[in-house]
């Protein structure tokens, strides 16, 4: 739960992230199976079995219908509060570097040669990162004969991103058990709502405490850093409701709102575990 050492920055949320995968009929599936562009140019047996052996490890099979298995995949990420930021709130107000560059969190350590893309696929999808970076974001990667090399073919050949892609892999495997009480806990949305929410991006955040509950009951963290973790969002959430009010926008209450219900669960949280 890397997301512990990131209290004093990151508002913290859940997010259950679906993917439906087509079943039945082989020739039938590879037909229908949407293919982003940059895969495009794939064998699509290639593209579909890489896909489905990346989904079964890093994701949870949470049901089917007649077509597909829908699988969910769970991370804990920032909720890119204040919302007038529009940004991680760990980015610099120039919007220009990371505040919290050493010690930020593997998803981030591991773009553009992401965890979540199979490595079947990688050469194509950092390709496509390096493409949507310039065309949207006016970024410019050095892709010359004289970069350093950091990938050749579909193989990582960078050190340091493939230490951290198979941490970050490795942090999946080690939360799985986790991963699947979090999916039966009664304090969090069950997996048929969150197939529901997820609406077309197929995601759908939620508040983090009832996961810190979760975890502690689960001894997948020990009280002394959950009970810190929970003083560190409160100060965070505090600061945030201060600056909602002084703005006295009314389009914020309903955030503002939001804001207090979590922090009134940490509080009880704190309350429930003091010595
Ligand atoms: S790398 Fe970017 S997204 Fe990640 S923590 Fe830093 S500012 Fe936030």
């Amino acid at each position: 739960m890397e997301m512990l050492a990131l209290g004093d920055v990151f508002v913290a949320a859940l997010r259950y992230r679906v993917s439906r995968v087509l079943k039945g009929n082989r020739d039938a599936v590879l037909e229908r199976t949407r293919v982003e562009p940059e895969f495009a140019d794939m064998d699509r047996g290639t593209y579909y079995d890489a896909t489905l052996a990346h989904t079964e490890r890093v994701a949870v099979r949470v049901g089917h219908d007649t077509t597909a298995d829908f699988f969910v995949s769970i991370s804990a990420t920032a909720w890119m509060y204040p919302r007038e930021a529009k940004a991680c709130p760990a980015l610099a107000a120039d919007g220009k570097a990371c505040t919290i560059h050493e010690r930020r969190p593997l998803t981030c350590r591991t773009v553009p040669a992401r965890y979540d893309v199979p490595a079947e696929l990688l050469s194509r999808a950092v390709r496509a990162t390096v493409e949507r970076g310039r065309a949207e974001h006016g970024y410019e990667c050095d892709v010359s004969d004289s970069a350093p090399v950091f990938i050749d073919g579909d193989t990582l050949v960078d050190g340091a991103y493939v230490k951290d892609r198979d941490a970050a892999l490795a942090a999946i495997d080690s939360e799985r058990n986790l991963h699947e009480r979090l999916l039966q806990s009664e304090r969090l949305p069950k997996p048929p709502e969150i197939v529901k929410a997820a609406g077309p991006h197929m995601d759908v955040s939620v508040s983090f405490p009832a996961v810190v509950i979760e975890a502690l009951e689960a001894g997948a963290i020990e009280l002394p850093a959950a009970r810190e973790f929970v003083e560190k969002q409160m100060t965070l959430l505090d600061a945030a409701i201060s600056r909602a009010l002084a703005r006295k926008d009314r389009g914020e209450r309903e955030t503002t709102g939001r804001f207090r219900k979590v922090r009134d669960s940490y509080a009880t949280i704190l309350k429930a575990t003091a010595k």
